[in-house]
Order: C-alpha cells, then sequence, then structure tokens
C-alpha cells in the first residue's frame, strides 16, 4: 500500500479531477498544462506525502524526498536550467494549495534556488543586476517569514529605514547596491533571531520550505479558516515547484488577477486589475494600487487579447467563472493559477442565469448552484435614497462588496471581537486586512480599509463571507495605537457610529437608516425556472400594502396569512377599538363596528390592489381581547378621554378580561362565538372590499377568510353559518357574488385529531406552527427560549422547534391531518404558515408533504422557492 502511493506528479501527469490528491491549484495546472495553457512547468508534491510527513511527527520519508529529487532533474531537462548551479540557475517557487481554495492561509515562496552564487548568475543573464537581488532579497523575505516565522514587518522595516536614509520614495527607486546592503541587513536578522545563517544550499532551501508549506496545514490561521468554511482537517495540502517567470523584469512585464466577469455584480467581461513590472503579490498586498485591466490593453495590446481568449476558453472549460493568476516576462504572458471565482450572491445569480443562456449550463445545474441563502445575501439592505442623499460621505473607496451596514468602529481584529462579545455591532477599519484578522473579519458587519483593490485581501475575504466592504479608502488613515481614524480633516474615535455602503463605497460619520433593495436583480426569471420545479407554492404573511408589494416583487403567489388584528395597531384604529371593548350595550358596540368596518374595507381594497388577484388568507381576530386595552397609566388617561369614560372604569373592564392564561383563553373562534358581531364585520368588510374591487378592477380576487383556533367540527359550522348569512346580504347588496373560501386554522392538536370532521365543513386547512409547536409540546411560545436552552446544553433538544418545525411531534400531527382531511374532502387546499415551516430544514422534509403551499415573512420567499424547487 505504501508502495503504491503518489508522491510527487509532474504538472504534465495530472488533472483537474485530482483535487483530493493534489490540491486545488496542483490539480487545475496540470488541468491546463494538459490543455497546452502557457502554464510554466512544475510538480506537485502531494497532498498523500504531507498527511505522511504531519503523521510521522514531521518527518520526510526518504521515498518521498527521492521523488523530489527525480522530479527536480526532470525539471532541469525540461527548462535546460541546473537547480543551485552558478550558471543558468533554475528557480521555482514553492506554491500551497489544498483542495479547497484558502486565499492567503497557506504560503508562499517565490524566486527559490537563489543564493549569493546563483544570484551572478541571474544579473548577468537578465542584464539587469538590480533587478536580481530585488528577486535575492524578496525570497530572503518571504523565506525568513514562512520557514522560520520570521516577523514579516521586522523586514519591511529595514527596506523602510533604507528608503528613508536614501531618501528613496518606493521600492523601485532601490538601485541593486541599495538592495545588496539591505540583504546583508537580512542576513544579520536570520542571525540575530534564528542563531543561524539563510541557507545557501538549493536543495536545504527546497526541503525547508516543503516542510514548511507541509506544517502550515496547521497554523492557527489555517484552522480558523478551516473552521469558519466547515473544511474537514484532515485533508493536508499539496505544495506545487514551478519554474519561476519573471513580471518584474523591465517595463514589459507585470502581474496581475483577472476574473472572466465582475465577481462583485456578475456582469459579463473581464474584470482584474495588475502592476507593471511587479512580482507575486504585489497586486494583491496593496502594497501599490493597480491599474485596471482594461488599461493593460493600451500597455500591452498584444498580451491583453491573448489574455482574454485565455479567460474565455478557461470559462468555457470550467463552465464557470474563472479567478485567474497570471504574469507576463517580457511581453510574453504564462497563467500562474485558475480556479472557479469567489463571488457575492448576487454575481452568483447573475452569473449562473447568464451561462445558462448562453447554453454552458442547464437549468437544474443552475438551480444546485445556488445556494439557499445566497438569494438571501442577494437581496441585502442598502441605505435609504433621502438619507444618502441628505448626508455627505465622509470618505469613499472601492465598493468591494455590496451591502449598507451601520456599526462601531474598532481598529484591530481583537478589540472588534471584543466589542462583538458585548453585543456591539461591529465595524473592522484597518490599514489594510491580513489573515490574521480572519476572527475579526468573520463578526464585523463591514470592513473598510486604507489600502489596497478589489482583489485585496480584505476585498477577497468580505465577498466570501458576504460582509459589505469598502476598500481603498485613499485619504484615510488609521492610527491603531491612538485608536483614530482621520480624513478630510475629521477625526474618529474608537466606538464611534458610522455607516459603511459597500455597493457605492462611501463611508458615512453616523447612522444612515436601512431599506431594504432588490432591484437590477433578475429575480422573475428565476422564479419561472423554480416554480416549474415544485408542486409547493410560497405565499407570503403579509398584512401591509407594502409588505404585499414587496412579497409580490419577491415571488410570492398570494398571501398565505393576513393578519387582521395587525390593522388595529395604529393609534386612531385602536381607540376605535378600545372603544367598541368597552361599549355597554350592543347597539352602541354595533354604531362602532359600522365604522371599524369601513375601516377595513378601505384596508382590504388596497391590499388587494397590490396582490392584483392573487389568493388572499385573511385571518378573523384572534388574540384575546385584553391584548388592545391599555398598557400604562398614560394610555389610561389618553383612552379615558377619547372614550369617554374614566380610566377606573376602564381598569375595572381591563380586570374583568384578564386571564390567568390568556393564549389558552378567549381568543380565536372563542371570541367568534362570544361576540359574533365583530366576525360579522369583519366578513362583511372583506367581502364588500371583494366585490368593489371586482367592480373597479374586473379580476377575481380569491379570498379566503380563515377562523383561527378551532378544536371542533361544530364551533367551525356555526360561525361559518354566521359569516355565511352576512356574505349574502352583501352579494345581495350589490347584487353581484364572487368567489370565496372559508377555512380555518389548524393549530391545536385536537384539531389535527378531528381533522376528518373539521374538512367536512372546511374549505381549506392552514396551519399555525407557532400555536401548534406551542400546544403539542405543551410549551409556552414567550418562555421557551431559556427552557429549550437548558435543554440544549442537556443535549435534550438539537432545534429549537419554533425555528425548526419539529418533524417527529408536529410533523406527525400535520400528514395525520392532512390525510384525515384530504379523505373527506381530496380537493381541501393545505396551506402551513409560521415562520418556522421556512426554515431550510423544514423545507427539507414539508417538501415531501401533500401541502398547496408555505407561507412565510417577504425576504424568506426567494430562498424557500429555490430549496422547493431543488432536487
Ligand atoms: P496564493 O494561494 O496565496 O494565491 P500562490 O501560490 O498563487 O499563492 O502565489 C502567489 C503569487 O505568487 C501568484 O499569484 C503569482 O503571482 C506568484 N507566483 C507563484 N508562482 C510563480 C511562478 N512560478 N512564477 C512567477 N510568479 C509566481
Ligand atoms: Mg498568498
Ligand atoms: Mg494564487
Amino acid at each position: 500500500d505504501f508502495f503504491m502511493k503518489t508522491w510527487v506528479l509532474p504538472f504534465n501527469k495530472g488533472n483537474a479531477e485530482q483535487k483530493e490528491l493534489l490540491g486545488g491549484k496542483g490539480a487545475n495546472l496540470a488541468e491546463m498544462t494538459r490543455l497546452g495553457f502557457p502554464v510554466p512547468q512544475g510538480f506537485t508534491i502531494t497532498t498523500t506525502a504531507c498527511l505522511d510527513y504531519l503523521e510521522n511527527q514531521e518527518y520526510l520519508n526518504p521515498s518521498i524526498l527521492t521523488e523530489i529529487n527525480i522530479a527536480i532533474a526532470a525539471l532541469e531537462d525540461e527548462t535546460k536550467k541546473k537547480f543551485g548551479n552558478s550558471q543558468n540557475p533554475l528557480l521555482v517557487s514553492v506554491r500551497s494549495g489544498a483542495k479547497f481554495s484558502m486565499p492567503g492561509m497557506m504560503d508562499t515562496i517565490l524566486n527559490l534556488g537563489l543564493n549569493d552564487e546563483t544570484v551572478l548568475s541571474l544579473a548577468k543573464d537578465s542584464g539587469d543586476e538590480r533587478f536580481a537581488y530585488d528577486c535575492y532579497r524578496r525570497l530572503l523575505q518571504m523565506f525568513g517569514n514562512v520557514v522560520f516565522d520570521m516577523d514579516h514587518q521586522l523586514f519591511e522595516k529595514i527596506v523602510a529605514d533604507y528608503k528613508q536614509t536614501h531618501q528613496l520614495v518606493s521600492d523601485s527607486d532601490v538601485t541593486a547596491d541599495g538592495w545588496k546592503e539591505v540583504i546583508v541587513a537580512f542576513k544579520v536578522l536570520f542571525v540575530k533571531l534564528k542563531q543561524r545563517d539563510f541557507p545557501q544550499n538549493v536543495e536545504e532551501q527546497l526541503l525547508l520550505a516543503v516542510e514548511a508549506v507541509f506544517k502550515s496545514w496547521n497554523n492557527q490561521r489555517a484552522k480558523t479558516y478551516r473552521r469558519l468554511h466547515g473544511i474537514s482537517d484532515s485533508l493536508g495540502t499539496a505544495v506545487n515547484v514551478q519554474e519561476m517567470v519573471f513580471g518584474n523584469f523591465w517595463d514589459t512585464s507585470g502581474t496581475g488577477v483577472v476574473f472572466s466577469r465582475n465577481p462583485a455584480t456578475g456582469e459579463a467581461g473581464l474584470f482584474g486589475e495588475y502592476l507593471m513590472n511587479a512580482q507575486g503579490e504585489d497586486v494583491v498586498a496593496g502594497i501599490r494600487t493597480p491599474k485596471s485591466i482594461q488599461t493593460l490593453k493600451k500597455d500591452l495590446p498584444k498580451v491583453y487579447l491573448q489574455l482574454k481568449e485565455i479567460c474565455e476558453k478557461l470559462e468555457a472549460h470550467y463552465k464557470d467563472m474563472q479567478d485567474i493568476e497570471f504574469t507576463v516576462e517580457k511581453g510574453k504572458l504564462f497563467i500562474l493559477q485558475t480556479r472557479n471565482g469567489k463571488r457575492t450572491a448576487k454575481a452568483k445569480l447573475v452569473i449562473a442565469l447568464d451561462l445558462f443562456k448562453e447554453g454552458m449550463i442547464t437549468e437544474q445545474e443552475l438551480i444546485e448552484r445556488i445556494e439557499g441563502n445566497d438569494l438571501e445575501e442577494a437581496l441585502h439592505p442598502a441605505f435609504c435614497k433621502e438619507d444618502k442623499k441628505e448626508k455627505e460621505s465622509w470618505v469613499s473607496g472601492l465598493p468591494a462588496s455590496p451591502g449598507a451596514a451601520v456599526g462601531q468602529i474598532y481598529f484591530s481584529a481583537d478589540q472588534a471581537v471584543e466589542a462583538s462579545k458585548r453585543g456591539e455591532k461591529v465595524i473592522l477599519m484597518r490599514a489594510e486586512t491580513s489573515p490574521e484578522d480572519i476572527e475579526g473579519m468573520a463578526i464585523s458587519e463591514a470592513i473598510v480599509t486604507c489600502r489596497g483593490g478589489m482583489t485585496s485581501h480584505a476585498a477577497v475575504v468580505a465577498r466570501g463571507m458576504g460582509i459589505c466592504s469598502v476598500v481603498g479608502c485613499e485619504n484615510l488613515s488609521v492610527d491603531e495605537k491612538e485608536r483614530v481614524a482621520y480624513a478630510d480633516g475629521q477625526v474618529v474615535k474608537e466606538g464611534a457610529v458610522l455607516s459603511v455602503d459597500g455597493t457605492t463605497g462611501d463611508v458615512y460619520i453616523g447612522e444612515l437608516r436601512l431599506e431594504k433593495n432588490n432591484t437590477q436583480l433578475p429575480l422573475k426569471e428565476l422564479f419561472e425556472m423554480l416554480d416549474k420545479q415544485s408542486s409547493i407554492a410560497v405565499r407570503a404573511n403579509a398584512e401591509t400594502e407594502k409588505d404585499i408589494t414587496t412579497a409580490m416583487e419577491l415571488g410570492a403567489t398570494g398571501i398565505g396569512l393576513s393578519r387582521t388584528e395587525h390593522m388595529f395597531f395604529e393609534k386612531k384604529r385602536l381607540m376605535l377599538f378600545r372603544k367598541l371593548i368597552l361599549a355597554q350595550t350592543l347597539e352602541e358596540r354595533i354604531a362602532i363596528l359600522e365604522t371599524l368596518k369601513e375601516v377595513q374595507k378601505e384596508d382590504f381594497k388596497r391590499m388587494y390592489y397590490v396582490a392584483k388577484g392573487h389568493p388572499m388568507t385573511i385571518r378573523l381576530l384572534d388574540p384575546p381581547l385584553h391584548e388592545f386595552l391599555p398598557k400604562n397609566e398614560e394610555e389610561y388617561q389618553e383612552t379615558a378621554e377619547f372614550v369617554g369614560k374614566s380610566a377606573k372604569e376602564i381598569k375595572q373592564k381591563a380586570n374583568a378580561l384578564a386571564e390567568v392564561n390568556p393564549m389558552l383563553g378567549f381568543r380565536g373562534v372563542r371570541l367568534g362565538v362570544a361576540y359574533p358581531e365583530i366576525y360579522q364585520m369583519q366578513a362583511e368588510a372583506i367581502m364588500e372590499a371583494a366585490v368593489e374591487s371586482y367592480f373597479e378592477l374586473n379580476n377575481w380576487m380569491e379570498v379566503e377568510i380563515m377562523i383561527p383556533f378551532t378544536t371542533d367540527a361544530s364551533e367551525f359550522q356555526r360561525i361559518r353559518q354566521l359569516l355565511e348569512e352576512r356574505i349574502q346580504e352583501v352579494f345581495h347588496k350589490y347584487n353581484q357574488p364572487v368567489p370565496y373560501m372559508i377555512g380555518t386554522m389548524i393549530e391545536i392538536p385536537r384539531a389535527c385529531i378531528l381533522a376528518d370532521e373539521i374538512a367536512q365543513y372546511a374549505d381549506f386547512f392552514s396551519f399555525g406552527t407557532n400555536d401548534l409547536t406551542q400546544m403539542t409540546y405543551g410549551l409556552s411560545r414567550d418562555d421557551s427560549p431559556k427552557i429549550i436552552n437548558q435543554y440544549m446544553t442537556h443535549g435534550l433538544m438539537k432545534e429549537d422547534p419554533f425555528q425548526v418545525l419539529d418533524e417527529k411531534g408536529v410533523g406527525a400531527l400535520m400528514k395525520m391531518a392532512i390525510e384525515k382531511g384530504r379523505k373527506i374532502k381530496p380537493e381541501l387546499k393545505i396551506g402551513i404558515c409560521g415562520e418556522a415551516a421556512a426554515h431550510p430544514d423544514s423545507i427539507a422534509f414539508l417538501k415531501d408533504y401533500a401541502i398547496d403551499y408555505i407561507s412565510c415573512s417577504p425576504y424568506r420567499i426567494p430562498q424557500a422557492k429555490l430549496l422547493l424547487a431543488k432536487g
């Protein structure tokens, strides 16, 4: 078995399927080599070798070593260069790459193979001494950092000091002699900190580098990243050893990152950045501000065209948007990496739809590619337009990851984490971010940086996490020590409230109001596809014009729950309703009901108007009456004035209405039994509105009147009869009947058990999962959290049944009720409403129920549709 293991594989022997063995980077380098793309040659030391090394107490077994040596020899032959030779030396990069891309998590070393001798040859062959010593000092820097864990800031300080002493501004101003001086200082640093010299032996360099990459699999950053992304610890990383090409060589060289489509918006066309005369990660590191890929057209027109063609080919080959790293050496293009690009949820949606339209993927593939929470994320909040107009931004940068967030600023990841633990909403503001910041970034509402471009660490990570982000705010400075940021003469201290708009790249001092934003998303097209895939529709819980409008835009096929009591919450109506409750005589009540009816009728008409003929379930009054009575002294006074009674009298009434256990008391259909005139008034309002709308819109409204809290067929039958009387009167009055249904909410276990009896009289069932859960468990909704927490800590409950429906208990009751009801009445319409029904884990089993729809809050509709459509 040991002898069957693959320790090393040259690029020209592998392919894209071997991600497990070669890591994502290695497998794609092999695939591109196989397909004839211009990839510098090299080989991959496999994840198998990594695991073997880590399992054997970090011991590199001799067969791995032998295979590495063989591979180097082969690479020497192919490149006609020699590793460590003083003439024509082979230089390589040592690049980590696990199965799943972990940006910036593992480490890479460039220019390996340089030493005091080979650098002379590089200088001579290239005719550019400055270039050669620049490469060498970079090797020392990366090697020291990756292999010996020397703080990279120590190296940077040496460079900065040198530049300051010699009054130089940028790295490119440093001459060959300058770099030589810096290199001497670097070497001293090795001795001082590590009590050893930088290894001049290139074989030693390679082995130390390979082992360092292997070990980096277990560093804290990598572990944290894996934990946050649910990646297994037992995969290991591969190491790619690849011939160096040089982007830091004259002015016809450069390096960059390009996406085959825009990763923020999904827009078609190349999107990316590059730097001329630069190496490796200069682009991503945000040291210099890179140029947009579009200017490459002017800088190197031939290379641009070639790059564009390669991007298109790679995208067509992988059938997905690619994130490509390239380097140009003296006008010659090399591709150093490709992978499926990370993108925002919105871009995911746009790209999937475009790829489908371009015939690259099927409808089914499209649906599978979009994940449950993408849609919710794509509907990220935005700031109110009025607020944005009124306020001037404090600083602006690049819109790296869309969305909008308000929070308090912190200047270090640790402080951000602390603040978030205190329950604050946090905005992380840094000069630039690095992988060490990852935990602080994960808990932030927004990330703002002073430096770096659209592909900088901050931008990539924020997009991946769906966190709003603005990067590269050029005139912003952050003083981490003093805990202040300043720009434009204004100083902002730690803890101050800022508003960040990742869609436009603006940062504001103070708080802007949020507005949900779902424009520009091709939702309609998507919904059409999704709806074809499932027989279960998705409706909305909504009762205001605004919510109904939103719900319709978000693909609701109707309103599954419209709670009429919500219409009484507004001040004036509440007063009127209080007056009703406090009325002494039936006549008094009827007079008030007449006014209330007109109010509700107008509400319903407006609601029908925005629901555009889609079905709407309207629930008659449900909560116990005393919930509408005043809560404090002030309210008592106010109410007393309005109804013309003394506060004392009202208090007496309130006492009379008080119940020991109101949730099991005078509510729902029981109110209808006690005060039939209230339910009748509501039925009248609903139907008058329906007939009048029909006249005005010439369109039937499918009205479904829902009686809540039913326990028995007899009570339902009684109320139905009372309602029918009024409804007939309405039809008579207008001389125009319209269709309607009367059904019930099934939310008490007894109703589930007697569903067959109730179905004889009801046109539809709608399960109210909140109450049904409460009563099935005998667990009060309002007091449940502390009890559930207890149960969870003892491992007695896996999930909060108010968040994820309880399949075993509540689900079984619903199933029974569905069966019993359909047996009596096969055409019985059945829905499930209640937020928990839309939870992904609930949908996972509700998919198989014989129901017509589920109903949830508007913003959860798209996700619910998607999950129902997935196979
Ligand atoms: P990461 O996984 O962090 O992106 P990479 O292994 O891709 O690390 O290396 C980072 C960068 O180093 C690459 O984007 C590329 O610019 C540069 N690089 C890596 N290998 C080579 C090489 N053989 N020649 C030139 N540049 C290289
Ligand atoms: Mg990196
Ligand atoms: Mg890379």
